[in-house]
């Protein structure tokens, strides 16, 4: 599993991992309801990223999947999620 995954770019906004599924969720019917309910066990990120695909036949290594979230392994210090509004790319 990838751990330099710092964010998720969708939709032209960046999102950390934890806030990504979220989003999905809540701003596209398409994926409405998807892991937030009852008793759907915690995954992560990337899995659960993995399951959408799957379960809408996305391609993630397509070049047209510019409405799916793609992982991003550089941010810059100044960089807000656009779901939470904190900083992402906050480390020392
Ligand atoms: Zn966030």
């Amino acid at each position: 599993m990838p751990s330099e995954i710092k964010a998720y770019t969708f939709l032209g906004h960046l999102y950390h991992p934890d806030c990504i599924i979220a989003e999905m969720t809540r701003e596209d019917g398409e994926y409405d309801g998807w892991g937030l309910a009852p008793g759907v066990p915690y995954e992560p990120v990337e899995k659960q990223l993995d399951d959408i695909a799957y379960h809408f036949g996305i391609d993630r290594e397509a070049h047209d999947i510019e409405l799916f979230p793609l992982p991003v392994t550089v941010v810059m210090p100044w960089d807000t999620c656009e779901h939470c509004g904190e900083l992402i790319g906050e480390e020392d």
